[in-house]
Order: structure tokens, then sequence, then C-alpha cells
């Protein structure tokens, strides 16, 4: 309006409030009404009304704002939805926990897919929230060398040197997923350790050739060398600086333990020098992973500082026994490993620039409890109760964080991870006061509260606290070469 002066009713005055009625008049979608709108980008943290309309975010403003749906979320935190980079729970079951806890982007970019063009067939238009892949090496490695393990290696890409053919062969499949879209290179050299430095440095070469980054469970854990959590770090931070390969090391504190400080340092240092390396971690003092992997190769006592009882069968919750491990090993499954200490999980959730990522798998029910609790445990536990982290920084580290991680990657992930006009509507609402994680290591199948709407392009996804029931708003987050 401003520049006209409505003295009179004429064809200026006409046109004017015209104008005005388009500016100010239009109906939104939906319109997200006097909720504290917090957006890492900008620092913006006020009240504002928030206007969507055809998926996108069209208006953040002090004015009211018309809607076909309006939402009053006065009390509330409107933020960005939360994009989890480390999700390997990829089916609806999966889905409806990541919605419930906030998260409208779940990735799985440590283990990695293979193939890729299925994959994400198999999802485009019948997902809760949007999903993506990395091409994994593990995978890749698995298919090669046919390995009969069925998420990870048990056998011969656990176990076994590639020949030269099954480089080439593995080289390949990996440069394939990326072909089809894969937003990078997923490694896990833990669970492949007879994968040589040379097959490693190879794999590192494709990531920088493509300018994508390695998504990656180091190698080994621990204070006994060799095979410390020190050389571990110092392998794929060498990789990144001989082949020019962009990093990001996966779950710092489990493959860190009491040394997880020195481990984000030997990050900082590296970035400092100029590498592109970055991290991740989830908010709990337990992994999990499956006991027929390589990971219980003889010693793990002794790499992870742990023993028996600190080992918990998914299944049935039990802790295990020398008896009860040997029997589960031979038939395979998940478990729970209660081996980080409280205060390296602080330190890493609050440290700057480590990213928020959930790690997580659930199945019928039964998991770690980060598969359904992990962004609800940052804001209820880290932040509220511990005053360990501020607010802002807690959503930073959920959403602007790793969208920046993968937007020269993809330019979807430009549009996420901030509140502002022109990006998508993946918009997470949550109550700062109640929200909490109710998933514990004993009872996973529990949602997490105190997150009232979350809107996946536009669609809630979560409305009145409850799963939306029908539909499926979720798209495939690809790289740049296939858009
Ligand atoms: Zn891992």
């Amino acid at each position: 309006m401003t520049g006209y002066h409505f003295g009179m009713l004429n064809k200026l005055g006409l046109l004017a409030i015209g104008m005005n009625l388009l500016a100010f008049g239009q109906v939104f979608d939906v319109v997200l009404s006097g909720g504290r709108v917090m957006d890492p980008e900008s620092g913006l943290d006020a009240v504002r009304n928030v206007g969507i309309r055809s998926g996108r975010i069209a208006a953040v403003s002090e004015r009211p704002l018309r809607g076909r749906t309006t939402v009053e979320v006065r009390g509330l935190v409107v933020a960005p939805g939360f994009i989890d980079l480390h999700s390997h729970g990829q089916d609806d079951e999966n889905y409806r926990y990541k919605a419930r806890d906030g998260v409208t982007t779940a990735l799985e970019l440590e283990v990695g897919v293979y193939p890729v063009k299925p994959w994400y067939a198999a999802r485009e238009g019948k997902a809760l929230i949007n999903f993506g892949a990395t091409s994994g090496h593990i995978p890749a490695r698995m298919a090669v060398m046919h390995d009969p393990g069925a998420f990870l290696p048990t056998g011969p890409a656990a176990h076994g040197h590639a020949t030269p053919e099954e480089m080439r062969a593995i080289e390949d499949l990996v440069r394939q997923g990326l072909d089809e879209g894969a937003l990078g290179i997923g490694m896990g050299l833990a669970y492949t350790p007879s994968a040589t430095h040379p097959e490693i440095l190879s794999i590192f070469r494709i990531a920088a050739d493509r300018k994508v980054a390695c998504f990656v469970h180091t190698r080994s854990v621990g204070t006994a060398e060799p095979g410390s959590t020190t050389e571990a770090m110092e392998e794929v931070i060498a990789g990144a600086a001989i082949t020019g390969a962009s990093i990001h090391v996966v779950h710092i504190t489990s493959m860190s333990l009491a040394q997880t400080g020195l481990a984000l340092e030997m990050i900082d240092g590296a970035r400092k020098r100029g590498l592109d390396v970055t991290t991740e971690a989830y908010p709990y003092t337990a992994g999990q992973t499956a006991i027929d992997s390589a990971m219980f190769d003889p010693g793990w006592q002794e790499r992870l500082s742990i023993t028996y009882k600190d080992l918990q069968w998914v299944a049935t919750g039990e802790r295990l026994t020398a008896e009860s491990f040997e029997r589960y090993r031979k038939t395979g499954g998940f478990v729970i490993l209660h081996a980080i200490p409280e205060e390296a999980a602080r330190q890493a959730i609050a440290y700057p620039g480590v990213m928020i990522a959930s790690d997580g798998r659930m199945e019928r029910g039964k998991g770690h409890p980060r598969g359904a609790g992990t962004y609800a445990r940052v804001l209820g536990h880290y932040v509220r109760e511990e005053k360990a982290l501020s607010l802002m920084t807690a959503i930073e580290k959920m959403t602007l964080l790793p969208a920046r991680r993968l937007e020269s990657v993809s330019p979807q992930m430009a549009r996420k991870g901030r509140i502002k006009v022109g990006v998508d509507a993946d918009i997470t609402v949550f109550d700062p006061a109640a929200v909490i994680d109710k998933a514990t290591f004993d009872k996973p199948d529990q949602y997490s509260e105190g997150i009232p709407f979350v809107l996946v392009n536009g669609v809630f996804v979560v409305r009145g606290g409850e799963l939306v029931e029908g539909v499926e708003p979720g798209v495939g987050i690809k790289s740049r070469l296939v858009h």
C-alpha cells in the first residue's frame, strides 16, 4: 500500500485496493497461526504466522493470514522439519516413528543401498516422509563377493580380500548407484575389516571425483593399539586429505566411547586444515548392531571395554551371558551395547557442529529406542532438563546443518532445514515445555510426546498429536545428477 493515497475512490484507488487484496488477502492452503517461529539460518525467533501454499512456505508474517485450514499454534515452537542423516529403518513402520519424533526427512547414508534405482522406486509416492540413501560400499561388496548376510556382511564381504577383478566390480556398482541418484557413498569399515586401506582409498577417490561425501562408520574402537579409535579416525581423515573426498564420520560416540573428546578434537583439527570433515551423534549411552557382524570378532570385550552383561538382546530384552552370546551369534540378530559413557553422549550432543542423527531401525516394535525417540530426547532431556545446549542450537543440529551437508549434492536439500518463503513446507511444531522421548531400552515401541503437528511438503502427517492416516507426501531425495 505504501505510496498510494485513498482520498477518493478512483480507478487508481481500486487498482491499489486490488493489489492490496492480492498481497494480503490471499488464502493459503494452510496457516500456522501465532507460533514461535525458530529459523536457525536467519536466527529468527519470534511470533509469526506461516502461510503454506502448494507444498511450500509462501508467507512468514506478523500480519494475520487467511488459510483454508488454520491451526492455532500459540505457545508452540514452529521449526524446520528434522532431517535424520542416519536412519536404517526405511519402511512405513519406521516412518511413523520418525514422524511422531518430528522427522520429515530420513536418510540411509551409513550402510547405504544397492541397487539404488529400485530402492527409490519402491518408496516413491508411498512414503509418509521424505527418504533417500547413499550408494553403499557394504552392499556392493556383499553383492560382488556373494556374502550370505542380510543387512551386514557375515561371510566373504566381511572377512575376505577382494581380488583386483572384484575390486573393479565393487567400484562399478558404487559408481552405478551414484549415477542413479544416490546422495553419496556409505561405508562401514568395522563391518568390512578385510577391505584393505588401498580399497578404502579407491572408494574415497570415487567420492572426490563425483564431489559427494563418504558417510563412514570407522574401522575400530577402543584404546588398545593397533586398532584404536584414534588410529581409525586417522585413517579416514588421512584418506580425505589424500583423495580430496568429503567425509562424514557417523555416530562419533559409539566409535570413540571415553575418547569422544579426542575424536571431536581430531575432526576440529582436520577442519582447521581445510578438510571437509563432519560428524553426528545420537543422544543415548548405548549402541546397537548385528551380533553376527565383525564387530563381535574375538577381542570385542577389550576393544569396547564391556562384557556379556552389557549386551541386551533386542528380541527379548534379556542381558546376555557367555552361553547366550555364543548361541545368538550363530543365529544372528540385533543386540544393544551399553558402552557409551554419559559424559561422552552429552559432550557430543552439545559440541559445536555435531549433527543429531538417530542410527535408528525399528522392527515390529522392537529395537533401540533411538529409532523412536532421538529428536524428542535431545529437545526434552538435553535442552530442557540438562541445559546442555540452547534450543536454537539443537534445532540447527537437527535441520540446517544436515541440510547444508547435502545441498551441494542435492538441490532439494537447499529447500529444507529453514523456515522462510520459498522452501519446502517440511515443518515440525512442538511444545518446548513438554516435548520428550518415551521409548526406552525395555519398551522401545513408544512414540515421542509433545510434538502435536508435523507437515511434510505442506501435508499434515501428524495432527493433534496423532498420525494422519492415508497420506503419503514423502518424496525421494536424490542427487543433482538425476534432476
Ligand atoms: Zn554404524
